[in-house]
Protein backbone atom coordinates (compact mmCIF):
# COMPACT_ATOMS: atom_id res chain seq x y z
CA UNK A 1 0.00 0.00 0.00
CA UNK A 2 1.17 3.49 -0.67
CA UNK A 3 0.24 6.16 1.19
CA UNK A 4 0.91 9.09 -1.60
CA UNK A 5 -0.50 9.31 -4.67
CA UNK A 6 1.38 9.34 -8.27
CA UNK A 7 0.08 11.43 -11.00
CA UNK A 8 3.03 11.35 -12.98
CA UNK A 9 0.84 9.40 -15.72
CA UNK A 10 -1.74 12.24 -16.16
CA UNK A 11 1.53 14.76 -17.17
CA UNK A 12 0.70 16.96 -20.55
CA UNK A 13 3.06 18.35 -23.00
CA UNK A 14 2.17 21.18 -25.67
CA UNK A 15 2.17 17.88 -27.67
CA UNK A 16 -0.98 16.14 -25.61
CA UNK A 17 -2.52 18.59 -23.99
CA UNK A 18 -4.85 19.16 -26.71
CA UNK A 19 -5.21 15.49 -26.64
CA UNK A 20 -6.76 15.52 -23.42
CA UNK A 21 -9.11 18.76 -24.44
CA UNK A 22 -10.48 21.20 -21.81
CA UNK A 23 -13.53 21.13 -19.74
CA UNK A 24 -14.83 24.64 -18.43
CA UNK A 25 -16.73 24.81 -15.54
CA UNK A 26 -19.32 27.18 -14.51
CA UNK A 27 -21.13 27.52 -11.89
CA UNK A 28 -24.85 29.38 -12.16
CA UNK A 29 -27.51 31.03 -9.32
CA UNK A 30 -30.17 33.39 -10.59
CA UNK A 31 -27.85 34.24 -13.89
CA UNK A 32 -30.66 34.06 -16.15
CA UNK A 33 -30.03 37.21 -17.40
CA UNK A 34 -26.60 37.39 -18.80
CA UNK A 35 -26.45 33.32 -19.40
CA UNK A 36 -27.19 33.88 -22.78
CA UNK A 37 -24.54 36.14 -23.97
CA UNK A 38 -22.17 33.95 -21.66
CA UNK A 39 -22.37 31.09 -23.68
CA UNK A 40 -22.29 32.63 -27.29
CA UNK A 41 -18.95 34.30 -25.31
CA UNK A 42 -17.67 30.87 -24.87
CA UNK A 43 -18.26 29.35 -27.59
CA UNK A 44 -16.81 32.05 -30.00
CA UNK A 45 -13.48 31.04 -27.24
CA UNK A 46 -13.73 27.33 -28.23
CA UNK A 47 -13.67 27.88 -31.65
CA UNK A 48 -10.29 29.99 -31.24
CA UNK A 49 -9.02 27.52 -29.00
CA UNK A 50 -9.62 24.95 -31.36
CA UNK A 51 -7.80 26.60 -34.05
CA UNK A 52 -5.21 27.84 -32.27
CA UNK A 53 -4.45 24.57 -30.08
CA UNK A 54 -6.72 21.73 -31.77
CA UNK A 55 -8.03 21.68 -28.02
CA UNK A 56 -11.51 20.40 -27.67
CA UNK A 57 -13.97 21.71 -25.17
CA UNK A 58 -17.08 21.23 -23.14
CA UNK A 59 -19.04 23.26 -20.51
CA UNK A 60 -20.55 22.19 -17.98
CA UNK A 61 -23.57 24.59 -16.70
CA UNK A 62 -23.85 23.55 -12.82
CA UNK A 63 -27.43 24.96 -12.03
CA UNK A 64 -27.11 25.48 -8.19
CA UNK A 65 -30.85 25.81 -7.13
CA UNK A 66 -31.72 29.07 -8.84
CA UNK A 67 -34.84 30.17 -8.41
CA UNK A 68 -34.98 31.99 -11.87
CA UNK A 69 -35.40 30.92 -15.41
CA UNK A 70 -31.62 29.94 -15.31
CA UNK A 71 -32.30 26.24 -15.39
CA UNK A 72 -34.39 26.34 -18.57
CA UNK A 73 -32.51 28.54 -20.74
CA UNK A 74 -28.94 26.68 -19.70
CA UNK A 75 -30.70 23.36 -21.32
CA UNK A 76 -31.49 25.74 -24.47
CA UNK A 77 -28.14 26.56 -25.06
CA UNK A 78 -26.76 25.03 -28.20
CA UNK A 79 -23.85 22.80 -28.57
CA UNK A 80 -21.97 24.74 -30.69
CA UNK A 81 -18.55 23.62 -31.51
CA UNK A 82 -18.55 22.24 -27.63
CA UNK A 83 -20.53 20.09 -25.84
CA UNK A 84 -22.25 21.71 -23.45
CA UNK A 85 -23.44 19.44 -20.12
CA UNK A 86 -25.94 21.18 -17.54
CA UNK A 87 -26.14 19.79 -14.03
CA UNK A 88 -28.96 20.69 -11.77
CA UNK A 89 -28.59 20.59 -7.89
CA UNK A 90 -31.50 19.50 -5.93
CA UNK A 91 -31.32 22.87 -3.88
CA UNK A 92 -28.87 26.15 -3.30
CA UNK A 93 -25.93 24.26 -2.21
CA UNK A 94 -23.36 26.96 -2.21
CA UNK A 95 -20.85 28.12 -4.71
CA UNK A 96 -18.56 25.61 -3.78
CA UNK A 97 -20.22 22.79 -4.46
CA UNK A 98 -21.40 23.85 -7.51
CA UNK A 99 -17.67 23.45 -8.14
CA UNK A 100 -17.30 20.26 -6.94
CA UNK A 101 -20.10 19.32 -8.88
CA UNK A 102 -18.72 20.46 -11.78
CA UNK A 103 -15.74 18.89 -11.01
CA UNK A 104 -17.26 15.65 -10.59
CA UNK A 105 -19.20 16.40 -14.10
CA UNK A 106 -16.31 17.08 -16.18
CA UNK A 107 -14.85 14.59 -18.99
CA UNK A 108 -11.79 16.06 -20.32
CA UNK A 109 -8.77 16.35 -18.94
CA UNK A 110 -7.73 19.64 -17.93
CA UNK A 111 -11.00 21.75 -16.06
CA UNK A 112 -11.46 25.54 -16.06
CA UNK A 113 -13.76 27.27 -13.35
CA UNK A 114 -14.98 30.81 -13.89
CA UNK A 115 -18.13 32.75 -12.62
CA UNK A 116 -21.30 32.69 -14.57
CA UNK A 117 -21.50 36.10 -14.04
CA UNK A 118 -19.48 37.79 -16.88
CA UNK A 119 -16.83 38.98 -14.44
CA UNK A 120 -14.22 36.69 -15.68
CA UNK A 121 -13.78 38.18 -19.22
CA UNK A 122 -13.19 35.01 -21.51
CA UNK A 123 -10.68 36.99 -23.47
CA UNK A 124 -8.38 36.45 -20.55
CA UNK A 125 -8.85 32.34 -21.16
CA UNK A 126 -6.20 32.04 -24.38
CA UNK A 127 -3.75 33.39 -21.75
CA UNK A 128 -4.64 30.92 -19.12
CA UNK A 129 -4.34 28.23 -21.27
CA UNK A 130 -1.04 28.93 -23.15
CA UNK A 131 0.38 28.81 -19.98
CA UNK A 132 -1.11 24.82 -19.63
CA UNK A 133 -0.60 24.05 -22.78
CA UNK A 134 2.57 26.47 -24.37
CA UNK A 135 4.44 26.87 -20.42
CA UNK A 136 3.52 23.65 -18.94
CA UNK A 137 1.90 25.49 -15.44
CA UNK A 138 -0.41 22.77 -13.54
CA UNK A 139 -2.25 25.55 -11.78
CA UNK A 140 -2.91 28.67 -13.71
CA UNK A 141 -5.14 31.08 -11.30
CA UNK A 142 -6.00 34.59 -11.19
CA UNK A 143 -5.63 37.24 -9.04
CA UNK A 144 -7.36 40.58 -8.90
CA UNK A 145 -4.67 43.01 -10.32
CA UNK A 146 -5.61 45.88 -7.17
CA UNK A 147 -8.39 46.50 -4.65
CA UNK A 148 -8.06 50.27 -5.34
CA UNK A 149 -12.71 50.04 -5.31
CA UNK A 150 -12.78 47.95 -2.10
CA UNK A 151 -13.38 50.30 1.40
CA UNK A 152 -9.88 50.26 3.96
CA UNK A 153 -11.79 47.90 6.29
CA UNK A 154 -12.36 45.75 3.95
CA UNK A 155 -8.70 45.40 2.89
CA UNK A 156 -7.14 45.19 5.54
CA UNK A 157 -9.78 42.49 6.83
CA UNK A 158 -9.02 40.34 3.77
CA UNK A 159 -4.99 41.21 4.66
CA UNK A 160 -5.47 39.78 8.35
CA UNK A 161 -7.54 36.73 6.63
CA UNK A 162 -4.42 35.43 4.33
CA UNK A 163 -1.99 36.11 6.88
CA UNK A 164 -3.80 34.26 9.85
CA UNK A 165 -4.66 31.40 7.47
CA UNK A 166 -1.32 31.25 6.00
CA UNK A 167 0.54 31.50 9.34
CA UNK A 168 3.26 28.86 10.10
CA UNK A 169 1.86 26.67 6.73
CA UNK A 170 4.04 25.37 4.65
CA UNK A 171 2.06 25.48 0.95
CA UNK A 172 0.99 29.53 1.52
CA UNK A 173 -2.62 30.37 -0.20
CA UNK A 174 -1.83 33.28 -2.36
CA UNK A 175 -3.44 36.65 -1.24
CA UNK A 176 -6.44 37.78 -3.65
CA UNK A 177 -6.33 34.99 -5.84
CA UNK A 178 -9.86 34.05 -7.08
CA UNK A 179 -11.77 30.85 -8.50
CA UNK A 180 -10.80 31.41 -12.09
CA UNK A 181 -8.42 29.22 -12.80
CA UNK A 182 -7.20 26.61 -14.63
CA UNK A 183 -5.96 23.09 -13.99
CA UNK A 184 -3.98 20.25 -15.73
CA UNK A 185 -4.99 17.01 -16.06
CA UNK A 186 -2.51 15.81 -13.31
CA UNK A 187 -3.70 18.57 -10.82
CA UNK A 188 -7.31 18.03 -11.69
CA UNK A 189 -6.72 14.14 -10.70
CA UNK A 190 -5.07 15.46 -7.11
CA UNK A 191 -8.09 17.88 -6.66
CA UNK A 192 -10.14 15.18 -7.08
CA UNK A 193 -8.27 12.63 -5.09
CA UNK A 194 -8.69 15.37 -1.29
CA UNK A 195 -11.52 13.21 0.38
CA UNK A 196 -12.79 16.54 2.63
CA UNK A 197 -16.42 17.38 2.37
CA UNK A 198 -15.88 20.99 3.90
CA UNK A 199 -14.25 22.42 0.91
CA UNK A 200 -12.14 25.65 0.72
CA UNK A 201 -11.78 25.46 -2.88
CA UNK A 202 -8.95 28.32 -3.34
CA UNK A 203 -6.83 26.79 -0.22
CA UNK A 204 -6.91 22.81 -1.78
CA UNK A 205 -6.57 23.86 -5.18
CA UNK A 206 -3.17 25.84 -3.82
CA UNK A 207 -2.15 22.84 -1.14
CA UNK A 208 -1.75 20.10 -3.94
CA UNK A 209 1.39 21.79 -5.14
CA UNK A 210 2.55 21.25 -9.07
CA UNK A 211 4.22 24.18 -11.03
CA UNK A 212 1.65 27.11 -10.56
CA UNK A 213 1.50 30.65 -12.16
CA UNK A 214 -0.17 33.95 -10.96
CA UNK A 215 -2.06 35.91 -13.78
CA UNK A 216 -3.45 39.39 -12.39
CA UNK A 217 -6.30 40.63 -14.21
CA UNK A 218 -8.87 43.34 -13.67
CA UNK A 219 -12.65 41.91 -12.98
CA UNK A 220 -15.36 43.23 -15.56
CA UNK A 221 -18.64 44.75 -13.20
CA UNK A 222 -21.41 42.48 -12.92
CA UNK A 223 -22.89 42.15 -16.21
CA UNK A 224 -26.41 42.28 -14.66
CA UNK A 225 -27.94 41.15 -10.90
CA UNK A 226 -25.73 41.72 -7.55
CA UNK A 227 -23.47 39.46 -5.82
CA UNK A 228 -24.65 37.02 -3.57
CA UNK A 229 -22.04 37.56 -1.62
CA UNK A 230 -22.34 40.18 1.48
CA UNK A 231 -20.18 40.76 4.21
CA UNK A 232 -21.91 37.86 6.33
CA UNK A 233 -21.52 34.85 3.50
CA UNK A 234 -17.72 36.12 3.21
CA UNK A 235 -17.62 36.26 6.79
CA UNK A 236 -18.73 32.63 7.14
CA UNK A 237 -16.50 31.58 3.91
CA UNK A 238 -13.63 32.78 5.76
CA UNK A 239 -14.61 31.33 9.00
CA UNK A 240 -15.13 27.66 6.68
CA UNK A 241 -11.44 28.58 5.27
CA UNK A 242 -9.51 29.23 8.21
CA UNK A 243 -11.15 26.13 10.03
CA UNK A 244 -11.00 23.85 7.57
CA UNK A 245 -7.64 25.00 6.22
CA UNK A 246 -5.62 25.94 9.53
CA UNK A 247 -4.92 25.38 12.57
CA UNK A 248 -3.92 28.78 13.43
CA UNK A 249 -6.93 29.99 15.46
CA UNK A 250 -6.44 26.98 17.93
CA UNK A 251 -2.81 27.74 18.46
CA UNK A 252 -3.39 31.55 19.24
CA UNK A 253 -6.22 30.08 21.72
CA UNK A 254 -3.35 28.42 23.14
CA UNK A 255 -1.00 31.37 23.22
CA UNK A 256 -3.64 33.55 24.57
CA UNK A 257 -4.00 31.15 27.26
CA UNK A 258 -0.79 30.91 28.45
CA UNK A 259 -0.51 34.85 28.05
CA UNK A 260 -3.12 35.22 30.03
CA UNK A 261 -1.99 33.23 32.77
CA UNK A 262 1.34 34.62 32.69
CA UNK A 263 0.21 38.12 33.32
CA UNK A 264 -1.67 36.53 36.01
CA UNK A 265 0.88 35.31 37.49
CA UNK A 266 2.98 38.58 37.59
CA UNK A 267 0.09 39.96 38.69
CA UNK A 268 -0.69 37.68 42.16
CA UNK A 269 3.40 37.61 42.29
CA UNK A 270 3.54 41.70 42.07
CA UNK A 271 0.67 41.78 44.81
CA UNK A 272 2.90 39.41 47.02
CA UNK A 273 5.29 41.28 46.89
CA UNK A 274 3.41 44.82 48.03
CA UNK A 275 1.83 43.02 50.90
CA UNK A 276 4.92 41.70 52.00
CA UNK A 277 7.14 45.09 51.66
CA UNK A 278 4.16 47.36 52.58
CA UNK A 279 2.33 45.38 54.80
CA UNK A 280 -1.16 46.49 53.30
CA UNK A 281 -3.95 45.15 51.26
CA UNK A 282 -4.32 47.24 48.23
CA UNK A 283 -8.61 47.19 47.95
CA UNK A 284 -8.91 45.86 44.25
CA UNK A 285 -13.31 44.96 43.40
CA UNK A 286 -12.61 47.04 39.76
CA UNK A 287 -9.30 45.18 39.00
CA UNK A 288 -11.38 41.74 40.24
CA UNK A 289 -14.48 42.31 37.86
CA UNK A 290 -12.34 43.47 34.86
CA UNK A 291 -9.80 40.78 35.38
CA UNK A 292 -13.00 37.91 35.67
CA UNK A 293 -14.87 39.71 32.85
CA UNK A 294 -11.36 39.05 30.56
CA UNK A 295 -10.74 35.96 31.51
CA UNK A 296 -14.73 34.99 30.91
CA UNK A 297 -14.86 36.63 27.67
CA UNK A 298 -11.69 35.05 26.05
CA UNK A 299 -12.69 31.50 27.29
CA UNK A 300 -15.92 31.57 25.00
CA UNK A 301 -14.29 32.82 22.21
CA UNK A 302 -11.96 29.78 22.42
CA UNK A 303 -14.95 27.60 22.95
CA UNK A 304 -16.48 28.96 20.31
CA UNK A 305 -13.44 28.55 18.33
CA UNK A 306 -13.10 24.80 19.46
CA UNK A 307 -16.67 24.38 18.29
CA UNK A 308 -15.82 25.72 15.19
CA UNK A 309 -13.68 22.70 15.09
CA UNK A 310 -15.67 19.95 16.25
CA UNK A 311 -19.04 21.05 14.00
CA UNK A 312 -16.43 20.11 11.02
CA UNK A 313 -15.41 16.82 12.65
CA UNK A 314 -18.67 16.34 12.53
CA UNK A 315 -19.64 17.23 9.42
CA UNK A 316 -16.75 14.90 7.93
CA UNK A 317 -18.17 12.23 10.12
CA UNK A 318 -21.64 12.20 9.19
CA UNK A 319 -20.42 11.79 5.33
CA UNK A 320 -22.89 13.42 3.52
CA UNK A 321 -22.96 14.09 0.30
CA UNK A 322 -21.99 17.58 -0.89
CA UNK A 323 -24.70 17.79 -3.32
CA UNK A 324 -27.22 16.11 -4.85
CA UNK A 325 -28.12 16.26 -8.75
CA UNK A 326 -31.76 16.42 -9.47
CA UNK A 327 -31.21 16.85 -13.58
CA UNK A 328 -27.99 15.69 -15.88
CA UNK A 329 -28.48 16.57 -19.16
CA UNK A 330 -25.90 16.58 -22.38
CA UNK A 331 -25.58 18.03 -25.57
CA UNK A 332 -22.39 16.48 -27.90
CA UNK A 333 -21.35 18.74 -30.56
CA UNK A 334 -20.48 15.85 -32.61
CA UNK A 335 -24.37 14.45 -32.27
CA UNK A 336 -25.30 18.20 -33.55
CA UNK A 337 -23.73 18.19 -36.22
CA UNK A 338 -24.57 14.45 -37.65
CA UNK A 339 -28.04 15.90 -36.46
CA UNK A 340 -28.01 18.90 -38.84
CA UNK A 341 -26.52 16.67 -42.02
CA UNK A 342 -28.83 14.21 -41.20
CA UNK A 343 -32.17 16.81 -41.70
CA UNK A 344 -30.07 18.57 -44.69
CA UNK A 345 -29.57 15.32 -46.54
CA UNK A 346 -33.72 14.96 -45.83
CA UNK A 347 -34.31 18.50 -46.71
CA UNK A 348 -32.36 17.26 -50.27
N1 LIG B 1 -22.95 31.10 -7.22
C1 LIG B 1 -23.40 29.80 -7.04
N2 LIG B 1 -24.06 29.48 -5.88
C2 LIG B 1 -24.28 30.40 -4.89
C3 LIG B 1 -23.80 31.70 -5.08
C4 LIG B 1 -23.13 32.03 -6.25
O1 LIG B 1 -23.22 28.94 -7.90
O2 LIG B 1 -24.89 30.05 -3.89
C5 LIG B 1 -22.24 31.46 -8.47
C6 LIG B 1 -22.79 32.68 -9.18
O3 LIG B 1 -23.81 32.34 -10.08
C7 LIG B 1 -21.57 33.20 -9.91
C8 LIG B 1 -20.42 32.82 -8.98
O4 LIG B 1 -20.92 31.79 -8.14
O5 LIG B 1 -21.38 32.55 -11.15
C9 LIG B 1 -19.91 33.98 -8.19
O6 LIG B 1 -20.96 34.58 -7.48
P1 LIG B 1 -21.04 36.13 -7.20
O7 LIG B 1 -20.85 36.89 -8.48
O8 LIG B 1 -22.30 36.37 -6.46
O9 LIG B 1 -19.81 36.37 -6.25
P2 LIG B 1 -18.60 37.41 -6.39
O10 LIG B 1 -18.26 37.55 -7.85
O11 LIG B 1 -19.08 38.67 -5.79
O12 LIG B 1 -17.50 36.77 -5.60
MG1 LIG C 1 -19.37 37.84 -9.37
Amino acid sequence: MTLGSDVSGLRTNAASAAAAGLSIVVPVYNEAAGLAALHQRLCELAKTLQARYRLACEIIYVDDGSADATLAIARSLAADAVDVQVVSLSRNFGKEAALMAGLDHARRGAVLFMDGDGQHPPALVEQLVRHWIEDGYDVVYTAKAHRDNESFLRRQAVHGFYALINWGARQKIPEDAGDFRLLSPRAVAALRQLPERNRFFKGLASWIGFRQIRVDYEPAPRAHGVTTFNAARLLGLSIEGLTSFSVAPLRIASLLGVALAGVAFLFGLSILWEVFTTGKQVPGYPSLVVGLMTIGGVQLIMIGIVGEYIGKILSELKARPIYFVAEHSEKSFEAAKTDDAASRTAAE
